[in-house]
């Protein structure tokens, strides 16, 4: 049976802990330690005025220090936690708020139809949008 449904949001990470994880791919970090999510780490990253090469893109461009960390590749937990609740932790909630929202039209929407009427919709909206 079709069934009109929305994409839940993607959560990237499940907790601080996983970016943490994440944004230390070399595994440099010693406990207590907060990665720079700019650098990785690194304390480096690529010179903002390099040219993309046609061939190697940036692989082999200049790397400068990292201005996020001073070149360091650490931050604090405070400056780690404010970072990854704007960019990830706020950003999904609102998504979830906006997706609870929107199941809850839908649901309504759906009591108004008879599955033959979701069916046409469906096929509908496929041959429009190819989904
Ligand atoms: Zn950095």
């Amino acid at each position: 049976m079709l069934e009109l449904k929305l994409d839940k949001p993607f959560r990237c990470f499940a907790n601080i802990y996983q970016a943490r994880k994440h944004n230390d791919l070399m595994d440099q970090l010693k406990k207590g330690e907060w990665p720079c999510p700019k650098c990785n780490v690194s304390g480096r990253i690529i010179d903002p005025n390099a040219q993309c090469d046609p061939a190697e893109g940036y692989k082999m461009a200049d790397r400068v220090t990292c201005p996020a960390c001073e070149g360091t590749g650490r931050w604090t937990k405070k400056k780690f936690h404010a970072w990854y609740k704007k960019n990830y932790s706020d950003k999904y909630q609102e998504e979830m708020k906006q997706w609870h929202k929107k199941q809850a039209l839908l649901k309504n929407i759906k009591n108004k139809l008879a599955q033959i009427e979701i069916e046409v919709l469906i096929d509908a909206f496929r041959d429009t949008y190819g989904r």
